[in-house]
């Protein structure tokens, strides 16, 4: 391995400790001596849904995660002289071919090692399968989705390294970012980079709203949001506007701030002046958004869907969405929303973090009743009451994979910035928590995307917080309650939904991702050829969802991209724009566009002209940068990023292609530069997201939309480029999509 690697491995021995030194090199000799299937037992288990599993953890004042909540294991097979082997093996060392003993069995066994650090053994194929050393799982890092991690590598009897490692391990299973250990540099990390930030609120917004312009008829599953407080004053404006014209029309907002979760923070309002703004540098951002006002319900009770999606790859792209889910209810009936209701958080908020501490909240014992129910057995009560679920179904995946879509171009970018091409570094995947509310009329409304999604798999029991009124107070004040008037002992019992559902999605994440079941590669033309005869989106729950492995049961995740690249290949334009951003950014770890690299992609492109000159493409670019960075205050970068760069794609598409609609101008326009750059465009897209195995050819060629009636939702930009004035006449984007009532 190259000398980076060694650096990291110092790093890392520095780090554990000598205990922690000598349990991974107990670790690694026990690889080498495992049977074929470990016993089970011999993994660290402090799991089960038993009544002795049930956990207790002193809560700190203001602290909502426990400091711990799981014992360390007394029994972990591999402390102690008795497992000690005198050799650590090195299992790093790429190609090199060993030979050793199998303790007890006096075979000799050969093999070569990945780049990875996997090694494997060369048997017969059908042995290989049967006797491979297990998957070894770095689990030190997985905090609150500990329980649930503990349990799937225990049913696939892979090998779990809870306090880390020394060698290189095939999974690490990270409980909130991918940078939560930054010394990896082989195997596969459940996190993207780059996530967490994607799918802060604003951020979002900001993906979706980029797709609504491009696709309004698509993405009109995200209610119309503004970003404050940049946008307070548009915000105020439009609403004037609405309710002047109509003055029957009283719509109700919620604000959610940027970083929050949980409901923390969340509110109701009816009139733009009721926003908290803080001015200055304390301005609090937040996204304002339209509040669905019928919801469906059950049982007169609000509920949204919490849904798992497996984002396997990015390039090519590979979405995966859980058969089995959640849902959350409200513990208060539901009303459509009233100035005296505003603040029933009970009411209006699904958050079981909320309603858990609501006198009406109900633990369900089974998966059908109680404040948290599983999503089949919604659907079957919906499909007994004659509700079209296949649509409904059909619909959620249509919803994630454009969701996917809208914010895969920004993951690129920070993908090839923590990974660039050419440093050694892991392939990465990750489990999403998609938010989705149902519509009284049974359209799916996205509300968010959570990076790092609860995985608990117990529940607190016995915090007696039912004071009179408590349900009225808002969000803010009952959380300040909660800690200050409960923080004594405790108690988590096991939650029976939660483990069903949530051992499943990381049980079957885990096999999909295991690197001894590496499928055959495939070409996009062999998928898109496979997929062909299906033109609807399959609600088949088997379709799509086989196992890996033959003799275990079928998968509880289900491929939907690219099985259905057909009919969502087409969106993927911000994507090809992404390509050429990454492929101007230059300087590995950057991910922002400098002004000669701006310059440099407007003259490589040949976009410039007599009536649009280089001094013209300069005050775009200043004029744009300064703009998003005023936005973007917190950003330490200086340059234009992804989203600065889009909008000056789209004004120069608009620009060059004055007659056609917005759509047709970047399709125009991305056909004009990648022809201008030739192949080397997508040959540098496909290095930038994946590793091992090896690119796959796949191209997101999208077809050019003709639709003359698909009008620009960009009229302003569009104006402004029929004319030679300097780009200062750009005004910040419009939102044009909006969600049904
Ligand atoms: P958080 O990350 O704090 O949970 P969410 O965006 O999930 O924030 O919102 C919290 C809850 O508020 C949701 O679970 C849902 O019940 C409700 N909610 C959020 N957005 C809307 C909306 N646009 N319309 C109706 N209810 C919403």
């Amino acid at each position: 391995m190259s000398d980076h690697y060694g650096h990291v491995r110092a790093e890392q021995i520095k780090s554990q400790g000598e205990d922690a030194e000598k349990e991974a090199a107990d670790s690694e000799e026990q690889v080498a001596s495992l049977p074929a299937s470990p016993d089970p037992s011999s993994i660290t288990a402090t799991t089960g849904t038993d009544a002795s599993s049930v956990l207790c953890k002193q809560r700190s004042r203001g602290h909502r995660e426990p400091a711990c909540c799981v014992k360390a294991a007394p029994d972990w097979p591999l402390r102690g002289p008795a497992a000690l082997a005198p050799a650590v093996i090195n299992l790093n060392n790429p190609g090199f071919e060993r030979a050793f003993h199998v303790k007890g069995s006096g075979s000799l066994l050969h093999g070569t090692s990945e780049t990875n650090g996997n090694y494997l053994i060369n048997r017969g194929p059908q042995e290989q399968s049967q006797k491979r050393r297990p998957v070894t799982v770095d689990s030190s890092k997985a905090k609150t989705s500990l329980e649930a991690l503990k349990m799937s590598i225990k049913q696939l009897k892979w090998k779990e390294f809870p306090l880390g490692r020394r060698a290189p391990c095939d999974i690490y299973w990270h409980g909130v970012s991918f940078h939560d250990n930054e010394n990896i540099v082989s195997g596969q990390v459940n996190k993207f980079p780059g996530m967490v930030e994607m799918l802060r609120k604003i951020n979002m917004s900001r993906a979706v709203r980029t797709m609504q312009e491009l696709f309004p008829e698509e993405y009109d599953f995200y209610p119309r949001s503004w970003i404050l407080p940049e946008e307070h004053q548009l915000f105020a404006t439009q609403i004037r506007l609405i309710k002047e014209k109509d003055a029957a029309v009283n719509p109700t907002f919620i604000v959610k701030p940027d970083g929050g979760s949980q409901g923390d923070g969340i509110y109701l309002i009816r009139d733009p002046a009721d926003v908290k703004l803080v001015v200055g540098s304390q301005a609090k951002q937040a996204v304002v958004q339209e509040y669905i006002p019928k919801p469906l319900l059950i049982d007169k009770l609000k509920f949204d869907i919490r849904l798992y999606v497996l984002i396997k790859s990015l390039e090519p792209l590979e979405i995966y969405i859980a058969k089995e889910g959640l849902t959350r209810f409200c513990t208060e009936p539901y009303q459509e929303p009233s100035q005296k209701n505003l603040s029933h958080v009970f009411m209006h908020l699904t958050n079981y973090s909320l309603n858990v501490h609501s006198g009406n909240f109900v633990h369900s014992d089974s998966q059908n009743t109680g404040s948290k129910r599983t999503l089949s057995s919604v659907l079957y009560r919906l499909a007994a009451k004659g509700v079209d679920i296949k649509r409904v179904w059909s619909d959620i995946i249509a919803l994630v994979i454009k969701t996917v879509i809208a914010v895969v171009p920004e993951l690129k970018v920070y993908y090839q910035a923590d990974i660039p091409p050419g440093k050694p570094g892991p392939t990465c995947f990750q489990i999403l928590g998609f938010d989705i509310l149902l519509m009284k009329n049974l359209k799916p409304v996205l509300l968010e995307v959570n990076s790092n999604p609860s995985m608990r798999i117990e529940h607190e029991q016995e915090v007696s917080l039912q004071a009179p009124g408590l349900s009225r107070l808002p969000v803010l004040v009952l959380n300040l309650y909660v800690f200050q008037v409960a923080p004594g002992v405790f108690e988590f019992v096991p939650s029976p939904v939660d483990e069903e559902v949530k051992v499943g999605v990381i049980r079957d994440t885990l096999r999909l991702m295991d690197p001894f079941h590496k499928k055959p590669v495939m070409s996009y033309q062999d998928k898109s050829r496979g997929s062909e005869p299906r033109e609807e989106i399959q609600t088949d729950a088997e379709s799509g969802s086989r196992s890996p492995d033959e003799n275990q049961p079928s998968l509880c995740l289900k491929q939907v991209y690219p099985k259905y690249t057909k009919q969502f290949n087409h969106l993927r334009l911000a994507e090809r724009i992404a390509s050429l951003f990454i492929r101007f950014l230059g300087v590995k770890g950057n991910m922002r566009l400098g002004p000669t690299a701006f310059r440099t992609f407007i003259r490589t492109c040949k976009l410039s002209s007599s009536n649009f000159t280089m001094a013209s493409v300069d005050i775009l670019y200043i004029d744009i940068t300064r703009r998003w960075a005023a936005a973007a205050a917190d950003s330490r970068e200086a340059g234009m990023g992804l989203q600065a760069f889009v909008e000056a794609f789209f004004y120069l598409a608009g620009r060059r292609f004055r007659s056609l609609s917005l759509r047709e101008q970047v399709v125009s326009l991305l056909a004009l530069c990648e022809a201008q750059l030739g192949p080397q465009s997508e040959d540098r897209r496909s290095l930038s997201c994946s590793r091992a195995p090896p690119p796959r050819a796949v191209k997101t060629q999208t077809p050019c939309h003709t639709n003359s009636q698909l009008a620009s939702p960009a009229p302003q930009r569009r104006a402004a480029s029929q004319d030679n004035r300097p780009p200062q006449t750009l005004k910040p984007r419009m939102l044009r999509a909006s969600v049904e009532n």
